[in-house]
């Protein structure tokens, strides 16, 4: 068994959450090693269109957008992990425009969209890829400092040592073990091999399949929430090419809306995301939804009452992937129907992202608590950056 040596911080996972703990951890001053289970660039983060939330608005404040994510999550979330969630979020924002990603501005401001569930405008795009921009700017300051990257391993065990503990991994050339101070645990959720498991589609990139949950659930961790999966309102139905593609929520939030075989609203567009999926899977069984040309059950999401100049500004790559399927969602309603999308719970964790395991951390979607049973869309980008970035952090210092 090959030894990939001994580090401060290692980090498990290269989304969003596990590139800001690497980068934090760094500059805290810890030798870091990242390791993932393919390349560095394979995530869920990188596919993030939508955005991300954070109070910037004039009528907005941290208070208000944490009551919505509890309302959102039926009051299931942990109040203290959303307090810092919502309070943290303009300050994880500048931190990751320092380290170079340029949100949309218009008017002297950030452009803010209303999203799901929200009462403000809250959420910040980058275009309409919101989370290649974020994942790009946090893998080239990681990649700028001293810290090692470990790709193709995928994590099989995690055992404690007298300090610290030990990962073994599978390897391009065999079993290898990582020795580390601390351990942050960011590897995502399970939706993709869920999704296999129950014959359905998926919005999410293979690599989510849920294996390092179990792991530190067998090494002792604590979770929550575990069965509380989440259903994207708007996968893509037709045509073949963009089936479980997730419509990004910011077509709603620009003026699309979702209507039944007769052409009525039969819900509202911008509800809570468990709250609009089942109201599309109960109009479809209830005989008012549409079929798509493969007999695939769906609505319409009516883009064509978005105007052109929103959707230039903000729905650029759902536009490129339509038309150049055939669809012109400007002129033309798109079929649409929920998909598996998002691991709600996860691990538990404390307002340092610590797990209930000594000295392991974990952030980003393997995490439970923070949106409870139903988390509002672009709430978990925010979580990536907020508690990624305690996580290095507090991960340096319990290692020293
Ligand atoms: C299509 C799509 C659109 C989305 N849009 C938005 C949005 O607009 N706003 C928003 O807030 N959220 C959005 N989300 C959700 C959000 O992007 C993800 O929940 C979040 O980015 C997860 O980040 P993460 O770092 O926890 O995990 P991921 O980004 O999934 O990264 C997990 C990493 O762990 C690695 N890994 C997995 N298993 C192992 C193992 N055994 N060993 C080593 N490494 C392993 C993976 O290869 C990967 O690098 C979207 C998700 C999808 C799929």
């Amino acid at each position: 068994m090959a030894s990939k040596g001994s580090f401060d911080v290692l980090v498990v996972g290269s989304g969003a959450s596990g590139l800001a703990a690497a980068v934090s951890a760094a500059r805290a001053g810890a030798h870091v090693a990242i390791a993932t289970k393919t390349t560095v660039q394979a995530c869920n983060s990188a596919k993030a269109q939508g955005g991300i939330q954070a109070a910037f608005g004039p009528d907005d404040s941290p208070e208000l957008h944490a009551e919505d994510v509890m309302r959102s999550s039926h009051e299931t979330a942990d109040p203290p992990l959303v307090e810092l969630l919502t309070a943290d979020a303009p300050s994880a924002i500048h931190w990751l425009e320092q380290l170079g990603c340029s949100f949309t501005r218009e008017n002297g401001g950030y452009r803010l969209a209303r999203c799901g569930g929200a009462s403000r405008k809250r959420l910040l795009q980058v275009g309409d890829r919101t989370g290649h921009a974020i994942t790009k700017a946090l893998r080239e300051a990681f990649e700028g400092g001293p810290g090692i990257e470990l790709p193709h391993h995928a994590l099989v065990s995690l055992m404690p040592k007298q300090a610290g503990w030990r990962a073994a991994f599978e390897a391009p050339t065999g079993e290898a073990v990582v020795d580390a101070g601390a351990v942050v645990l960011a590897a995502g959720g399970r939706c993709f091999a869920e999704a296999a498991t129950r014959g359905e589609l998926s919005t999410n990139h293979p690599n989510a399949t849920g294996e390092v949950t179990r792991i530190a659930c067998e090494a002792g961790a604590e979770s929550r929430d575990l069965d509380a999966l989440q259903y994207h309102p708007n996968g893509g139905a037709w045509p073949p090419t963009m089936q479980g593609y997730s419509i990004p929520e910011t077509t709603r939030a620009y003026g699309a809306v979702l209507l039944n075989a007769e052409g009525e609203e039969f819900t509202d567009s911008l509800g809570a995301r468990d709250t609009v999926s089942q109201a599309i899977v109960d109009e479809v069984a209830a005989g008012r939804g549409v079929e798509t040309p493969d007999g695939r059950p769906a609505v319409w999401l009516d883009t064509t009452r978005i105007p052109e100049a929103d959707a230039g500004v903000s729905l650029p790559y759902m536009l490129r992937r339509f038309r150049g399927a055939g669809i012109d969602p400007l002129s033309e309603k798109l079929y649409t129907y929920p998909v598996l999308h998002y691991q709600n719970g996860g691990l538990v964790i404390d307002t340092n992202a610590e797990t209930t395991l000594d000295g392991v951390y974990a952030c980003g979607e393997i995490a439970g608590g923070t949106h409870g049973r139903n988390r509002m869309m672009g709430n978990s980008l925010l979580e990536c950056a907020v508690f990624g970035r305690r996580a290095g952090k507090h991960a340096a210092t319990a290692a020293r």
